[in-house]
């Protein structure tokens, strides 16, 4: 069994933002100047971390611009500042979404392996999950050098469950990442449909809907074979 991280297992209330944010202020002090006003800042923060997750940037090379971009006397340094600042505050940051130690128990119980598949950083995303209380391994996509939804990532989910794809359920809140990505990889895809959202027509359906965590453990043929 795999898992999303970001909204289907925690949320990390924007940590990433904060942590630019708190570089910002520290760089401002420091002799640079913002591109704009703060609102436009979170904008573009926003948008370089999408970049980011998809692979377009290392965390290193993001923050580099980023502080290059607002006059940083040395870039160079930021890096290891900014992963300071995120891996410091997500412990006031990450909660786990509701259900989720009852759910894992209930996998628990049933013997199911599970890992994470996360797009991101190392070692943050390891973080995030320890703080949501996931204990299996995490897969994290700069570590792999292979975002979702591209098969590789999947296909290192399956190395680290030492399973097949076609007998890897993932789970995740986003049709085009987690959903239609498991399943090109050849694994049975879950959506975590908490919003009551449409999923987009355009894409295969997955195998299960559920709106919660605690629906997971019925949701799975070990569950209904009791
Ligand atoms: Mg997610």
């Amino acid at each position: 069994m795999g898992f999303d991280f970001d909204h289907t297992l925690g949320i990390d209330n924007n940590l990433e933002r904060v942590a630019f944010l708190r570089l910002l202020a520290e760089l401002c002090a420091g002799g640079g100047e913002p591109l704009g006003t703060l609102a436009s800042e979170i904008d573009r923060i926003d948008a370089l971390l999408r970049l980011q997750r998809s692979g377009r940037y290392s965390i290193e090379e993001a923050v580099e611009r980023f502080a290059r971009e607002r006059g940083a006397r040395d870039p160079g340094a930021y890096p290891e500042r900014y992963k300071h600042l995120a891996l410091h505050s997500a412990e006031a940051f990450v909660v786990p979404v509701p259900g989720l130690s009852r759910a894992l128990a209930a996998l628990r119980s049933h013997g199911v392996a599970v890992a994470v598949l996360t797009n991101g950083w190392s070692p943050l995303q390891e973080r995030k999950a320890a703080l949501a209380g996931f204990e299996g391994p995490v897969v994290v996509s700069a570590a792999i050098g292979v975002q979702k939804p591209a098969k590789g990532a999947f296909e290192a989910l399956a190395r680290t469950l030492a399973r097949a794809p076609d007998e890897v359920w993932y789970v995740g809140d986003d049709p085009v990442m987690d959903v239609a990505g498991a399943i090109a990889a050849g694994m049975h895809g879950i959506w975590l449909d908490a919003r009551g959202s449409e999923y987009p027509a355009d894409l295969p359906a997955p195998e299960r809907i559920i709106h919660n965590l605690e629906e997971l453990a019925g949701a799975l043929p070990i569950a209904r074979q009791e």
